[in-house]
């Protein structure tokens, strides 16, 4: 793994002061991961590039727990959080800002690029970028192809990144520092509360005004929602004390934007939620209901007045009893919501007559063969004027980089679609009954993959 810093500042050797690193030598750093080592591929008064080349042993980081499961794995090649540690431990006493012998260089904004061979990034290019432009650099990427000799096979999730731009040194090690990590979306080590602090202190210059802190924080922290909320609340503290003005609104649109963005769950139910809003639907059956979380949501609306959640699984059922304290609601409340075992396979007259009826991340769990006497049991016996249903697009998994090729993305899941296996499906059943049919995608889009979750809503 190598990263280049260059700049042309004159006289560019003063980049050996700032970061305390002699131009004219070569040094080793053992860490616990394995060896950096620090040299000058050019040092000259117009141009001079110093390279931190990490080498990662990959037999030293399963030995040690890391809890990399295979010896043959990407983390000795790519930029990670590995090399956050590194730059940490090897420009230490710049990436806080301090220059023993340029202390008013390590305050100046100088023409700095950074060149990384191989950043794997998770939400691909338009990501990257939407992390690196705002913060003012020019940004190169460069896919780099699954494998150069059968451009066929097309790109993989990896890029070589080049970013310069007018920054202070300390800032663009800053940026490395916290950014890195969150386009690899994963992290070598345990994540606890001490990781608000490090992001705070290396972040907290510039990461309350950027258009991106919410997914930042919420990716840096290893998706940890009670952490992420914490961070953002320090954050949004901190630009309180700039701009006391803007600290509502701030909130306002924090709180909005962490709904949004943290949980794809979230996102999914807000989006049922709203199609049910519009539709005018005061009766709705919830399908396959599991724990009750889309009743619980559209139980705070008063738009729905009659309300059930049918679940083959009796525990699921017992589950959203104690979640939705149902023992507790006063009795207009409680005569608007029931739960009911029953399964999607089989007639059931109780679940006909409502206005709308959802199905949410069901589908995958039913036998494919099941499917035929499914369809006819939704569209026939339930028959409701409003119909939608969520499942998975396949074709995004290859964005979990934690889920190995071709797996599923839960045990329980019996298939799960692409974009056109699902639409071909709907589209056959819509034609069949006579209905509207539109395609909507839930969570965050990737330009060629599309959305995590697809969901169809179909009209009568
Ligand atoms: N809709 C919920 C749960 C999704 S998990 C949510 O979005 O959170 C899938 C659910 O489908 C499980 O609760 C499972 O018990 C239920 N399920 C699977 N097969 C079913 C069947 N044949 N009939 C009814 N429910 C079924």
């Amino acid at each position: 793994m190598l990263l280049t810093l260059s700049t042309t500042y004159s006289p560019a050797t003063d980049l050996g002061y700032l970061l305390h690193k002699n131009p004219e030598r070569c040094q080793h750093f053992e860490l616990s991961f394995g060896r950096a080592s620090v040299f000058y591929p050019e040092a000259t008064p117009e141009r001079c590039t110093c390279a931190l080349l990490l080498e990662v042993d990959p037999v030293g980081l399963v030995r040690g727990g890391v809890g990399l499961a295979q010896y043959v794995n990407d983390r000795p090649y790519v930029a990670s959080s590995f090399l956050s540690v590194a730059i940490s431990q090897v420009f230490g006493s710049a990436l806080s800002g301090h220059s023993r012998e340029r202390p008013d260089l390590a305050k100046l904004a100088l023409p700095l690029t950074a060149r990384l061979g191989v950043v794997p990034c998770r939400g691909g290019e338009l990501f990257l970028r939407r992390l690196f432009e705002p913060l003012g650099y020019a940004v190169q990427v460069s896919p780099i192809a699954l494998d150069s000799q059968f451009p066929e096979w097309g790109a993989s999730p990896y890029f070589s990144v080049e970013l310069s731009g007018l920054v202070r040194l300390q800032e663009l090690l800053s940026h490395l520092y916290v950014l890195v990590p969150v386009l690899d979306d994963q992290k070598h080590y345990w994540v606890g509360k001490e990781e608000i602090d490090k992001l705070l202190s290396h972040g907290g210059q510039w990461l309350a005004g950027h258009p991106a802190r919410e997914e930042i924080v919420h990716r840096y922290l290893k998706r940890q929602r009670a952490l992420t909320r914490e961070a953002l609340a320090q954050l949004v503290q901190a630009e309180d004390q700039l701009d006391p003005d803007g600290a509502e609104q701030v909130r306002a649109t924090e709180e909005m934007a962490l709904e949004k963005s943290l949980s794809l769950n979230e996102q999914r139910l807000e989006a049922v939620a709203s199609t049910l809003l519009e539709s005018g639907a005061k009766r709705v059956v919830d399908l396959g209901c599991g724990e009750g979380k889309l009743l619980e949501c559209l139980l705070k609306h008063r738009q729905f007045e009659e309300l059930l959640g049918i679940d083959v699984s009796w525990r699921s059922l017992e589950r959203a009893h104690e979640r939705l304290h149902l023992e507790r609601l006063n009795e207009a409340q409680r005569g608007r919501i029931r739960f009911i075992q029953s399964s999607l396979t089989y007639r059931d007259e109780r679940l006909a007559g409502f206005d709308a009826a959802t199905v949410i991340e069901v589908i995958e769990h039913l036998d494919p063969q099941r499917l035929a006497t499914f369809e006819r049991i939704l569209f026939e016996c339930v028959g409701a004027r409003l119909t939608v249903i969520t499942t998975p697009n396949v074709e995004y998994n290859q964005r979990f980089t934690g889920l190995p090729t071709g797996q599923l993305r839960h045990r329980d899941h019996r298939f799960e679609w692409s974009r056109e296996q699902f639409q071909t499906w709907a589209s056959r059943i819509a034609g069949r009954y006579g209905l509207r049919l539109r395609f909507v995608g839930i969570g965050l889009e990737d330009p060629e993959l599309g959305t995590p979750t697809q969901m169809g809503v179909f009209e009568r």
